[in-house]
């Protein structure tokens, strides 16, 4: 199936293959407590951007692994990229920003980012 997710003005978007996720990583990292992110990974195949990457943003820091985007015009962030503890490509996707997804059922796994 297919999942829908943007920022919120809608200049980011971009379309999941993927069946929709029950469960979501809540990490305790510096940035990711700022933003209030729920997390799910995916491997970047899977993952199909539906505009230009001129919209985006990027922000790095510490080891600057990961790519942090966000939208240049209303701030929200719906995906990251990086790489996987196998050191393969992933993207991980807010699921704050994803379409259909009751965030209240999602099982919440805390991951101690922070300690990292
Ligand atoms: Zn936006």
């Amino acid at each position: 199936m297919s999942i829908r997710g943007s920022c919120h003005c809608g200049k980011i978007a971009y379309s999941l293959n993927a069946e929709s996720p029950t469960e979501a990583i809540e990490c305790n990292c510096s940035i990711c407590r700022r933003k209030g992110s729920l997390l799910a990974f995916f491997t970047p195949d899977k993952v199909h951007l539906e505009m230009s990457r001129d919209d985006i943003a990027v922000y790095t820091f510490n080891q600057h692994v990961i790519r942090h985007q966000f939208c240049k015009t209303c701030g929200c962030a719906p995906f990251a990229e990086g790489v996987g503890p196998d050191g393969r490509p992933m993207v991980a996707i807010n699921l704050r920003c994803a379409e259909g997804i009751d965030i209240s059922k999602l099982r919440i796994t805390p991951f101690d980012g922070a300690s990292l």
